[in-house]
């Protein structure tokens, strides 16, 4: 039986469709999200709250160029950059989606897809308009494609997000759904005073960011969920129409700087499947990011411009999985295949189950102070409660 979930989402949801997704949520709060005591103006179709980027540099007849990601686009007074949501106005640049998410949800950890920290624990999630990326497999089109005058927004300044996330008792607050770095400025406020407060950062990426802007991310970030869609620079070009190289230099620093990192493939049939280019990347993990690094094969679903397309069959997902363990990788997770073995983590030393689960929900656990409650070994990831100030 189809879960809510499945055919809709390789690990997090749009607002359309968390409206549909029903119980299989941790919480509802699907836009208009409304925060305690909320006037009603503050959640409204295009609201827009510019403010000054962070990086960007200045070009001669008032021109600018961003230097966020590695489109470092150069743009023309009153135009924007590739994502949408940034603008030159009269030589100055900035950012339209400061403190105004168009999606704001209570999301399960499990669901980022981040199987290494604080296993059932709520991560208050939040997204605006934009992307940096255009990948013809998008499962959150819907807001990563819109600009961000076409979504319903929130006033939602950085103190408020860390009000309701204590409310809520979040333990971490996530960067999703679209590409977090378009709303850079934002995403590093709210991680600010997120970390203060002892909660923790987590975002779900694309990895395509600049060197720098990711420099000063890693010193508030305590865990990031990249997508690595595939090992091949064609399909990034063909499906995504961006780079891989400097999304692999962004895994290199993430784990450099000691940010807990899990990696997700989406495995799109005919498109990335090939058993040569899964174990490429996987010896690549291995020797670069280390065997311990967690990688999620995620099941595709017909969506946005891939609508003709066939769903991932299983066998395909198990024989990625096999690949990789072959190749060396020790904690191999497959996901939207709900109730599949392989969601559940073991331990790389004894090989005995250390955490259940069945699509979010979390089953028994064995770890004993981030430990294998068997063989004491030590499972690499986040498992201390943070104390929430
Ligand atoms: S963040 Fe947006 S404007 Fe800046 S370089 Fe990337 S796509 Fe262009």
């Amino acid at each position: 039986m189809r879960t809510p979930f499945q055919g809709l989402c390789s690990w997090c949801l749009s607002r359309r469709t968390f409206i549909g997704a029903g119980a299989g949520a941790l919480a509802l709060l699907a836009l208009p999200f409304r925060p305690a005591g909320a006037r009603a103006q503050e959640i409204s179709h295009g609201y827009l709250s510019p403010r000054l980027a962070a990086f960007f540099r200045k070009l001669p007849q008032k021109m600018v160029q961003c230097q966020l990601c590695p489109r470092n686009c150069e743009i023309m007074p009153g135009e924007r950059g590739e994502c949408g949501v940034r603008e030159n106005r009269q030589g100055e640049y900035y950012t339209l989606v400061y403190g105004n998410p168009c999606a704001v949800h209570v999301d399960p950890i499990e669901k980022k897809p981040l199987f290494h920290i604080l296993p059932g624990s709520a991560s208050f999630s939040i997204a605006t308009a934009g992307c940096n990326l255009h990948c013809k497999f998008c499962q959150n089109w819907e807001i990563s494609q819109a600009r961000p005058e076409k979504t319903y927004n929130l006033e939602l300044p950085p103190e408020k997000v860390i009000n309701e996330a204590r409310k809520t008792g979040s333990l971490s607050i996530a960067y999703t759904y679209v590409e977090p770095i378009i709303f850079y400025e934002y995403m590093i406020d709210v991680a600010r005073l997120a970390k203060a407060a002892g909660i923790l950062n987590v975002c779900h990426s694309a990895g395509y960011i600049n060197p720098e802007p990711l420099k000063k991310l890693t010193e508030v970030l305590d865990a990031a969920c990249i997508d690595l869609k595939s090992f091949e620079p064609k399909f990034y070009r063909d499906l995504v129409g961006a780079e891989l190289a400097p999304v692999l230099e962004t895994l290199k620093t993430l784990r450099r700087q000691g940010v807990h990192l899990e990696i997700v493939n989406l495995v799109i049939p005919q498109f990335n499947d090939r058993p040569e280019a899964i174990t490429g990347m996987c010896a690549w993990i291995r020797d670069e990011l280390g065997p311990l690094t967690p990688v999620h094969f995620s099941r595709f679903y017909p969506l946005y411009k891939m609508l003709n397309h066939y769903p991932t069959p299983v066998s395909t997902l198990e024989r990625a999985r096999e690949l990789a363990l072959k190749a060396g990788l020790k904690y191999v997770y497959l996901g939207n295949i709900p109730g599949n073995p392989a969601e559940s983590t073991f331990c790389h030393q004894c090989g005995k189950m250390l955490i259940a689960r069945t699509g979010y929900r979390i089953g028994e656990t064995h770890l004993k102070d981030g430990a294998c409650a068997f063989c004491g070994t030590a499972i690499p990831g986040i498992w201390k409660k943070p104390q929430v100030t």
